[in-house]
């Protein structure tokens, strides 16, 4: 997210800051809900392969956690920085109170590329980051999840150092665990169908039938795919797609003009969301460039690959047919952009509501887990349409209501969530 220079954590606290004049927040609430609650750094020593012992630094940070144990991911990735950390675990925060489960937020990381360690180093890793955290988390206090380059099986790695450490079982620990070892049924499908229930509900608001129109997406991963199937249910036509191309170092845009069909590039991408370019120009795809996924003439944009990318010098390529935007993936629209487009007038469903389903079939997991009593899958994506339409109508109500931009009354009402938790628990 965000143009040059920038902190993530410096961005997450001004847009805190906007709406805390807006709600015109007391001091004190202000100087809470602005930082983490608790910061964590820790320091793992682990035993290479080799037989030396090399000594990673770990986070985790709890931003708030007045209305529940604090939720979020673990990322492993050689660049981690606490400022993304403490960031993403104020967005989590907020999310979860958007969508109005009874969790706080919190995230976590690991400085550490996952390419170039071995399973053995990646598991002590795993055990060394819970040995150094496990009286501060748990799943009545703080419950992780697979982030950037962490799998469900460093969640297994994970859940077992604890229930080891101490001598129970605790399913409820973490979530993103595989189906058959306490994860949830509907996950894989929670985030991308998550995103076409707030995309359906904006449709209405807006006087719109699905099925009279078309949408361009960015990315066609985990997201993209399911946010595809559900759209294309409803009646949708997706004009075009764009992903990376691992082979030529760029991305690409797969377009048809009647629509493209989802199985038909499923059966030619591989497990990264990659398209197979020369079988898509077989198949009759127009190939464009990655680029092109912005400009092109359709009723509804949907990024969903990347964060940083509608910005201040391409968001002028946006359609005057453009309607709807539907952000999918975390921070797609830098602050500037975002300006530019709330002028224009096109609607948008912020990332941390439209996104939400993920953390909302978490919580299901959770649930689940903590009950050692598992639900269908229909139940599953019943009970997640509930909870993205109710949340999706309660921000909707409040922009009609108050005039505000689609973001801005979703940080409204997650702010003020958390801040009336703080204020009733005695704390401000
Ligand atoms: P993924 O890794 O499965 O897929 C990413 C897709 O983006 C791939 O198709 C890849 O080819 C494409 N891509 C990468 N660089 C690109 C570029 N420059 N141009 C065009 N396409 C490009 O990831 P995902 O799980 O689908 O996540 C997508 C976004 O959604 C991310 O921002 C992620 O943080 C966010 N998100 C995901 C979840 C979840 O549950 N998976 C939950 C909340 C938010």
């Amino acid at each position: 997210m965000g143009e040059k220079n920038y902190n993530a954590f410096a961005m997450a606290q001004e847009q805190f800051d906007k709406i805390a004049e807006k709600l015109d927040l007391e001091t004190s609430v202000r100087e809470l809900l602005r930082e983490p609650l608790r910061e964590y750094h820790v320091s793992i020593p682990v035993e290479m392969d080799d037989g030396s012992v090399k000594v990673f630094k770990g986070f985790r940070v709890q931003h708030n956690d007045a209305r529940g144990p604090s939720k979020g991911g673990i990322r492993f990735h050689p660049l981690e920085t606490i400022n993304t950390v403490k960031a993403l675990s104020m967005w989590m925060t907020w999310k979860c109170s958007v969508v109005d489960i009874p969790l706080g937020g919190s995230k976590g990381g690991v400085i550490c590329d996952p390419h170039n360690l071995s399973p053995r180093e990646q598991e002590r890793i795993c055990r060394g980051w819970v040995r150094q955290l496990a009286k501060d988390i748990g799943p009545l206090v703080d419950v992780p999840a697979p982030d950037v380059m962490t799998t469900n099986q460093h969640m297994l790695w994970m859940l077992d150092e604890y229930e080891t450490i101490h001598g129970a079982k605790y399913p409820g620990f973490i979530t993103g665990k595989p189906v058959g070892m306490g994860g949830s049924l509907g996950r894989t499908e929670a985030t991308g169908y998550g995103v076409v229930f707030t995309l359906r509900e904006a449709l209405k608001g807006l006087g719109l039938r699905p099925e009279d129109t078309s949408a361009s997406i960015q990315g066609f991963g985990n997201v993209a795919q399911y946010a595809i199937r559900l759209y294309n249910q409803l009646g949708g036509t997706v004009k075009l797609v764009s992903c990376w191309d691992q082979q030529d170092q760029t991305a690409y845009a797969y377009k048809k003009e009647d629509g493209i069909d989802l199985d038909e590039l499923l059966s030619i991408s591989d497990r990264f969301g990659g398209i197979d370019r020369v079988k898509a120009e077989g198949k009759g795809y127009e190939v464009l460039s990655g680029d092109s996924w912005l400009s092109e003439d359709v009723d509804i944009l949907i990024p969903a690959a990347l964060e940083n990318q509608i910005r201040a010098d391409n968001v002028d390529k946006i359609s005057a047919r453009v309607k709807l935007i539907a952000e999918a993936a975390n921070g797609p629209t830098t602050p500037a952009a975002d300006t530019v487009i709330s002028e224009r007038g096109i609607f948008i469903i912020p990332d941390f509501l439209a996104n939400a389903g993920g953390v909302t079939c978490s919580y299901f997991e959770q649930v689940q887990c903590n009950m050692n009593y598992f639900w269908e899958k229909d139940e599953v994506l019943g009970k997640l349409d509930l909870k993205m339409t109710s949340a999706f109508r309660a921000v909707y109500e409040l922009a009609v209501k108050k005039k505000l931009y689609m973001r801005d009354a979703a940080y409204v009402i997650a702010i003020d969530r958390v801040a009336e938790a703080c204020r009733a628990r005695g704390w401000v």
